[in-house]
């Protein structure tokens, strides 16, 4: 049985897992979360992790890397290589837009925040020795039980963590206080995107943990995944 606790914030999880002594981590948050994920991890009495799962590389995902990485020296990273331009550029790739009006009001109000250029750290290149690509391992290697997923669509470096039956899916989906679809509020590739939840659904979890919003089951993407094509994505957001 996996321990599952959630080092984040009310916007965006850091999911906290255990399992036979193995500690992993998925995602960070904002640059501006570091000192609560310090308070939350202290409280929690966490002062190591023997794994961070990246799921891509955004600002609300990879924000306090860095800090993150010089806290924990045994700490590895897994991601996709196609988070490398991202983390390197220390902003949000561009394309796509928001599905839907809802996703369109949030953000709107993040444009609002000064986050519309969703601007983050870049990685420092000293750590980059301590990723491990999943296009290079087979994470079971790495850890007993667990399998990568590729999940492009909300970005093309989108990945997920697969542990037993656990997915944690980061922004392949969403789960939105007032809105019933689970598609997260942007979408770079909507073609991508829609496969990668027959790619979620054929993985065949009991829960997904999202990087936004409660935790829900696969039959809530089986019962959307025939609107996604309805869906037109608008690029432009004004404030
Ligand atoms: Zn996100």
């Amino acid at each position: 049985m996996i321990k599952i606790a959630d080092l984040g914030t009310d916007f965006v999880h850091c999911w906290y897992l255990e399992k036979d002594g193995r500690r992993v981590l998925v995602d960070t948050g904002y640059a501006e979360d570091w000192p609560h994920f310090i308070q939350q991890a202290k409280a929690f009495g966490l002062d190591a992790a023997d794994f961070l799962f990246l799921t891509h590389a955004h600002d609300d995902h990879a924000g306090f890397l860095n800090p993150l990485l010089e806290q924990m020296p045994g700490l590895r990273v897994i991601a996709s290589k196609k988070a490398l331009p991202g983390l390197h550029r220390g902003q949000n790739g561009p394309g796509g837009g928001v599905p839907d009006a809802d996703a369109a009001a949030v953000c709107r109000q993040m444009v609002r925040e000064g986050r519309g250029r969703h601007l983050f750290p870049k990685i420092d290149e000293k750590f980059l020795s301590r990723f491990l690509w999943l296009e290079d391992i087979d994470l079971h290697d790495f850890l007993s039980g667990a399998e990568g997923l590729f999940l492009p669509g909300h970005t093309e470096d989108s990945i997920g963590f697969l542990w037993e039956d656990r997915l944690f899916c980061g922004d392949a989906a969403q789960n939105r206080l007032a809105y019933p679809m689970k598609t997260t509020i942007w979408i770079q590739d909507l073609k991508a995107y829609q496969q990668s939840w027959q790619t979620m659904i054929d993985a065949k979890p009991v829960r997904i943990y999202p990087g936004h919003g409660e935790p829900f089951g696969p039959e809530a993407l089986e019962a959307g995944l025939g609107a996604l094509p309805e869906i037109r994505l608008n690029p432009s957001i004004k404030a």
